[in-house]
């Protein structure tokens, strides 16, 4: 029986584990933490009886992840739950726009630029699962669906700015921008309307679920993959170099370019070595979970019923945040996502008490504190939520490198989504998974697609490590 050892038990190292234990493979998991998932853990951080999401807690990549639908993960228990309303960007005063599944709905609540918004993201969410079967995988390839490769390129190149100034209203402008900076990259760069533009169309076919007793729902699923097909998971092993791992025909690795250099050592090619090396972070992450009573008392009506919601007002303030973070400068008023799972899981609260999931995009490296930043921009678009917040939790970047080597610097997303870094990860190469030691892939969100919940990174190595392996 072929062996396979998967370094890191994120979602795509757990994927890849997956993947090779259903293909019949003797598949051993190790993780440094105590706990697997990575950045898919759920806790009663705050307070007992009240679970927030670690990390990832809204899985539009998830819901359309091609790798999650043919595992199954439903049928190891997760099951996918939908806010009234996905997304939410209020503005000051109570107005502001939103993001429903439906296209017609979030349409006809864009008023002017309702039709262009039909005809923009209409054809791209009916063949989202073409336009993902291309972009979910390196950019290298020949296509098998260049009509929907081009439909989204068109779109997805651009700087998020331009896009935006396609729209008229304030509301719509700031919505995509809110969307866009998902990337954690300046907007006026190029390929920053791919996040944005992609999230919306995904948004629009499989919505923006939560898990149903959270994220860790997603680890269970897979790790009871790996468990069901003989493998093996073992926990609180930080593994330093790859001299100590045992004999195995595959080794799969769901970290850092630079982690990898480091276990490497001498044994990675040069020139594999050199661009490991040069793989660059960008802005960080400074997250507060509260305890709040009877939620947040938003002024903007839908923000009362969304999932997200986006804090960072008009699209030039949202442009200027993004900016200033990653010149090093901490915003006044930070860009801040909210998540309020518990509007579609009753499962996370206790009682009227609530858990309030946010964070706010800060400098790499970041070591002051933002909490001050982030409730002033929730008091601004909630007047009076401070005296309802019952319980608080502070994680900073430093706190978050510490939780998951994978985020350096607080980066959350284990690397910059520069220009040279969306297009070619982790180095430019005809296959970005293999690290030039034979039998050793790398396999986490540095790799193709990138950053975000879906597997596809862990599931497209593993797939090209089998390949290798029975040629
Ligand atoms: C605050 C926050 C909010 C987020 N929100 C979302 C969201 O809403 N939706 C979404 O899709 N994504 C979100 N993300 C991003 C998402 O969580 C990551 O992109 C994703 O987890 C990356 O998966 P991965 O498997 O590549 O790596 P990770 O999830 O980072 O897992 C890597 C694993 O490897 C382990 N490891 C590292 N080094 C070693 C070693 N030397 N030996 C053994 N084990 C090791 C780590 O402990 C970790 O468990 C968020 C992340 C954060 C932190």
């Amino acid at each position: 029986m072929s062996t396979a050892i998967v370094v890191g038990a994120g979602p795509n190292g757990l994927t890849a584990a997956a993947v090779l234990a259903v293909k019949g493979m003797k598949v051993t998991v190790i993780e440094g933490a105590e706990i697997i998932g990575g950045g898919t853990r759920t806790s009663e951080l705050v307070t007992s009886g009240v679970w927030h999401d670690e990390c990832s807690a809204v899985h539009p990549m998830a819901a359309a992840s091609p790798a999650f639908r043919l595992l199954g993960l439903e049928r190891h228990g997760l099951t996918w739950a939908y806010p009234d309303i996905d997304v939410s960007h209020p503005l000051d005063g109570g107005n502001g726009a939103a993001l429903h599944r439906s296209i017609e709905e979030t349409a006809a609540n864009l008023g002017v630029d309702g039709k262009r918004w039909r005809s923009d993201f209409g054809p791209l969410s009916d063949r989202i699962d073409q336009v993902l079967s291309e972009f979910l995988q390196p950019l290298l390839h020949i296509p098998q669906h260049p009509i929907d490769l081009a439909l989204f390129g068109m779109r997805a190149l651009p700087p998020a700015t331009w896009t935006a100034h396609r729209w008229k209203g304030e509301g719509t402008r700031a919505l995509f921008a809110g969307i866009s900076a998902h990337s954690m990259y300046p907007l006026g760069s190029p390929t920053t309307s791919a996040i944005g533009t992609m999230m919306i169309a995904i948004g629009h076919q499989y919505g923006w679920p939560i898990a149903v007793g959270g994220s860790r729902s997603i680890t269970d699923a897979l790790a009871g993959i790996v468990l069901e097909h003989g493998g093996k998971i073992e926990t609180g092993r930080t593994v330093v170099s790859l001299k100590e791992l045992p004999r195995a025909d595959i080794v799969m690795l769901d970290l850092t370019p630079q982690a990898v250099a480091r276990l490497a050592g001498n044994m990675l090619p040069r020139r594999v070595a050199k661009s490991y090396g040069r793989w660059k972070y960008g802005p960080a992450a400074f997250k507060l979970d509260l305890v709040v009573e009877e939620g947040i008392p938003w002024l903007n009506a839908e923000s009362r019923s969304a999932g997200t919601v986006h804090l960072g007002g008009t699209l030039d303030e949202i442009v200027q945040t993004e900016l200033d973070v990653s010149r090093g400068i901490m915003p006044e008023k930070p860009f801040v996502l909210v998540g309020q799972q518990y509007l579609a899981d009753s499962s996370r609260s206790n009682g009227n008490q609530h858990p309030i999931w946010a964070y706010a995009h800060v400098p790499h490296g970041f070591s002051g504190d933002a909490t001050s930043g982030i409730l002033n921009q929730l008091e601004r678009f909630a007047p009076g939520v401070r005296e309802r917040i019952v319980g608080m939790a502070t994680r900073s970047p430093r706190d978050f490198e510490i939780h998951n080597p994978n985020y350096v610097g607080g980066n959350i997303v284990s690397g910059a989504n520069s220009p040279i870094q969306v297009l070619f990860r982790p180095s430019l190469g005809l296959n970005p998974y293999a690290t030039g030691i034979p039998g050793v892939f790398i396999c986490s969100a540095a790799t193709p697609p990138g950053g975000g919940v879906h597997g596809m990174g862990g599931f497209n190595a593993a797939e090209t490590a089998f390949r290798s392996l029975v040629r």
